[in-house]
């Protein structure tokens, strides 16, 4: 269009004064028009934020049995800058890390990094930490409150890392900010889950659950983002547990939204080491009772569990690619974010939000089904199971003298009931765990994010919604919830649903009338957002950077190789040639990978032999490569494995393994030729 009327002012037959005239009126009206076609600067950054691969406690399965052994996917984390273009100070970062969790203090610490260089541009008002909640990624990056273990320790490497990383993501994205637009699409996957604690929803009333079709939120809300050089990006949100990887899987991956990140952007190219890199965020949304495992006993649609969690990220990523194409509403109007902090130990919750008079929320507990874990998701102690509500007095004893727990008090239990008490962690001075949560809400446009540190379940996420756009004006279009965001505070299930004590409530850590609660603080957001009015702070948080007891990051074997090898070193046992189709599989005397921790490494590199030299084909972030440790006579193995597609491409290949010794020397071991045919 612009070269179009270009063209026509410099056409034949005009004076000087015509044709300036003539080009300052189209130059006018351009301007004009990129303004309202680019309301916002966009910028996008991604960075690598994977995990100790080996001996380190996998975050939330809480099974102590479930270590790291190496690596499937890489963990990212997608970072995007949005700013209101004729307001630069209005502004929001959004950023889905892979991870288990956010806890508070990554927010704190990322937003620290950020301050320092940019002043107070960001700050905890305008900064969404979002986690995917990935089941298969290392923990031990929460501060600890005790030296009970209870959070599977704290080890400072791995925290700076992801700190680290983030904060890189958010860098890149700042720097990236140009002029560009966002369109929004929205859709359904009809077969994108399933309820994994139907007794409990149905507790909901009758007429209530009659507005529903659906058990489970089905629709998934798309950003896509673009600029004067094309598409840059998306954003999406979708409710659905990364529970496809089960408790005995020892890779770190992405699950199911790792995978469709993935999957999309290597359609677009991205190499995880351009500025102008496609990122592809699968954010998560409110899937507190939404499993994968759609048969409900800990197996989904997939032959194995890895199947399942590519089968669920096809289907997210089916319905995004559509929603990429098929995405016209434009975003328009102002980005402003509104952040509280607010004690959930002691909350006075109005009668307005809890239908039952004024209730206050208790300090926080997790209940005997906490323990039982979801049944449909692979099941938690073999003591314990969904649905306890009765307190037994041996059960206490046992748990008192194997975790060295504080026994719980009777006035908790009376606030929390009808929860059976394992673990009383709100009330002590400090208390086991944080009881601050912090709830933002943000707005671009006719879209608003409400973001809460919780799991919330599938009725709890409606209410949530309901709430929110009551107080908001007709701008106010949609509504994105973001789970797991800036901290972590277990689940948020609807009253109703708590009295059952499904695992989902046993896990609502401030008692029933938690869901009211975070009704009360959105919606005092939404009215503060509505009015225009600030959110005054009536509270810091209670940051405990360092005064956690801390531990060295894997501080097991690292022995060298035996005598006679080295570092790198292939495997005399390594086969040579191979069919297409076949796993290709090579080992390497290696380190341990956690003893030598670094991140935007490549501890795997497949290369095809061409003319002009060796040619990089997959890495260790590919989904058909996997890379795993195993420990001989205290020194370590590294075992190398691609799954060859089936259209391979024949020829010479060989397969090359990078790792640090223990004094942090880069080591490369580099297979004999492979021969594919
Ligand atoms: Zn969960």
């Amino acid at each position: 269009m612009i070269k179009l009327l270009i063209r026509f002012c410099l056409g034949g037959g005009r004076t000087v004064l015509q044709y300036g005239l003539c080009l300052l009126v189209v130059l006018a009206g351009v301007t004009n028009s990129a303004d309202i076609s680019q309301p916002y600067l966009i910028g996008r950054g991604i960075s690598d934020i994977t995990g100790p691969s080996y001996g380190v406690q996998m975050w939330g399965f809480g099974r102590e049995d479930q270590l790291t052994e190496g690596l499937h996917i890489r963990q990212r984390s997608r970072a995007f800058v949005i700013v209101q273009a004729d307001e630069p100070a209005n502004r929001l970062v959004f950023v889905s890390a892979d991870l288990g969790s956010i806890e508070h203090h990554i927010t704190l610490a990322v937003i620290d990094q950020l301050e320092l260089r940019y002043g107070n541009t960001y700050s905890i008002n305008n900064v969404i930490l979002s986690a995917t909640h990935t089941h298969a990624g290392p923990g031990g990056y929460w501060h600890s409150r005790s030296n009970l273990g209870l959070e599977g320790g704290f080890y400072p490497a791995h925290f700076s890392a992801i700190v680290n990383g983030i904060t890189t993501s958010i860098i890149s994205a700042h720097d990236d900010l140009q002029p560009g637009a966002i369109h929004l699409g929205k859709g359904n996957l009809n077969n994108g889950g399933a309820n994994r604690s139907v007794p409990a929803y149905m507790e909901n009333p009758q007429i209530e659950r009659d507005q529903h079709l659906e058990n489970t939120p089905i629709e998934m809300t798309l950003l896509k983002f673009s600029d004067d050089s094309g598409d840059i990006g998306i954003l999406n949100w979708h409710a659905l547990h990364p529970t496809a990887m089960n408790y005995y899987n020892r890779l770190i991956s992405g699950d199911h939204k790792g995978y469709a990140s993935l999957q999309m952007e290597k359609m677009r190219g991205t190499t995880y080491s351009d500025k102008n890199d496609f990122v592809a965020a699968f954010a998560q949304a409110d899937p507190g009772d939404v499993t994968p495992n759609t048969n409900l006993d800990n197996t989904g649609p997939g032959a194995t569990d890895v199947e399942t969690t590519q089968i669920m990220g096809d289907r997210q990523l089916q319905v995004a690619l559509s929603l990429f194409e098929n995405a016209r509403e434009a975003l328009s109007g102002p980005i402003e974010t509104r952040q509280m902090y607010i004690d959930l130990s002691d909350y006075a919750v109005d009668d307005k939000f809890t239908g039952a008079g004024s209730q206050t929320t208790c300090p926080s507990a997790y209940g005997y089904s906490f323990a039982g874990g979801s049944t449909e998701d692979g099941g938690g102690h073999f003591l314990f199971e969904e649905g306890m509500t009765e307190q037994r007095m041996w059960l206490d004893v046992l748990i008192g003298w194997l975790t060295g727990a504080p026994k719980w008090t009777e006035k908790v239990k009376a606030c929390q009931a009808p929860k059976a008490i394992l673990f009383e962690t709100g009330s002590g001075q400090p208390p086991l765990q944080s009881q601050i949560r912090s709830v933002t809400l943000a707005r671009i446009g006719q879209l608003v994010i409400l973001a809460m540190p919780t799991e919330i379940t599938t009725m709890a996420g409606r209410r949530l919604r309901t709430a929110v756009m009551n107080e908001l004006g007709d701008w106010a279009q949609h509504i994105a919830v973001a789970g797991y965001s800036n901290g972590y505070a277990g689940y948020v299930t609807t009253p109703e649903e708590y009295l059952l004590q499904h695992y989902e409530g046993g896990h609502t850590l401030h008692g029933r009338w938690t869901l009211p609660a975070y009704r009360q603080i959105a919606s005092q957001l939404a009215s503060a957002l509505e009015t225009d009015s600030a959110v005054t702070p009536t509270m810091a948080y209670d940051d405990w950077r360092g005064k956690s007891f801390e531990t060295t990051l894997h501080s097991g074997a690292i022995s060298p190789p035996p005598e006679g090898s080295h570092y790198g070193d292939p495997l005399s046992s390594n086969r040579s040639e191979y069919r297409k189709g076949e796993t290709i599989v090579t080992e390497f005397w290696s380190s341990n990978p956690s003893a030598s921790y670094v991140t935007g490494n490549n501890y795997m590199l497949v290369e095809i032999k061409t003319p002009t030299g060796w040619q990089i084909v997959v890495s260790d972030n590919d989904w058909d490569t996997t890379v795993r440790w195993r420990q001989k006579r205290g020194s370590f193995i590294a075992k190398l494995s691609w799954h060859t597609p089936i259209d391979v491409a024949a020829g010479e290949y060989r397969i090359t393994h990078q790792g640090q010794d223990a004094l942090s020397n880069v080591f490369i071991g580099i297979s004999d030729k492979i021969q594919i045919n």
